[in-house]
């Protein structure tokens, strides 16, 4: 029997690389996994380096948050697996979770009680390509950090290497947790054994949209791109003090917080 692309690139890197663990199996591979490059429109949105900005005074309520997550989720068909093997792309935690070494023991209640949002930070230098056996994970020049998950042998590498759990492991058939009659046709569901994470909305900003959170955040989030001196990213960064996860790891995240 002939094997798959995927299923040869994992046995030969497993094998390579000394491990047991179980083959990633799954189901039908459509055509937009197989290659995660999106090639962008005349209308496309271009930069040097993608960065964003949330503002999280800003965020008030419960559904102030969850209406980005919802938007985020729906586009990207992140399936709502009710326990500890949910898949996240955009959610939410604490200060102290969030900027542990940032923290104090007298923060305002504000800080304190304030949730922040959490997602791939796009690092300028991200451990989790480096990681990668197969380079199903790699940076864009525009400093995204794309997947393309047909190459993703499960092995979790780039779990480990992200200081930040911004990734998610797929244990089980993600598609058995969606309602495929709402599956968003034009982003590619995942299969068993391969990991997830934000895009940036790459898929978006080739078709010269903002990022889902983004237009769905209504001002509370800025996306732009770092490297223009005239870009709203810049000026909100110029003008708020802002803060970045775990700044001691050398990532330098391409996500900012106006605390
Ligand atoms: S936050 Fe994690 S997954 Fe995202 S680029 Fe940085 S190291 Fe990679
Ligand atoms: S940038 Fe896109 S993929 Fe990332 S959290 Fe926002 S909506 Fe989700």
């Amino acid at each position: 029997m002939k094997r798959s692309r995927r299923q040869f690139l994992k046995v030969a890197s497993l094998s390579v690389l000394g491990l047991s663990t179980h083959l990633a199996t799954g189901g039908i591979v459509n055509a937009a996994e197989q290659g995660a490059q999106y090639l962008p429109n005349e209308n496309g949105l271009k930069a040097g380096r993608w960065a964003m900005v949330i503002d999280t005074r800003a965020f008030e309520t419960p559904e102030d948050f969850d209406v980005c997550v919802k938007a985020c989720h729906k586009a990207h068909n992140v399936p709502n697996i009710p326990n500890n093997q949910n898949i996240k792309w955009l959610w939410t935690d604490t200060y102290e979770h969030v900027f542990p070494e940032q923290g104090n023991n007298h923060m305002s209640e504000s800080l304190e009680n304030r949730d922040f949002f959490v997602l791939c930070n796009h690092c300028e230098n991200p451990p989790c390509v480096r990681v990668c056996p197969t380079k199903a994970t790699y940076k864009k020049p525009d400093g995204i950090v794309a997947m393309d998950y047909h190459r993703c042998i499960g092995c979790r590498f780039c779990m480990a290497g992200c200081p930040y759990g911004a990734r998610s492991f797929n244990f089980s058939d993600p598609r058995k947790h969606l309602d495929m009659g709402e599956v968003n046709p034009e982003f590619p569901t995942r299969m068993l054994g391969v990991v997830e994470k934000c895009n940036f909305c790459v898929e978006r900003l080739a078709q010269g949209l903002m990022p889902a959170c983004v237009e769905a955040a209504e001002g509370k989030i800025v996306f732009g791109d770092l490297n223009d001196p005239e870009s709203e990213v810049r000026k909100v960064l110029a003008e708020n003090f802002t803060i970045r996860r775990k700044p001691n790891v050398g990532t330098q995240p391409g996500v900012y917080y106006i605390i």
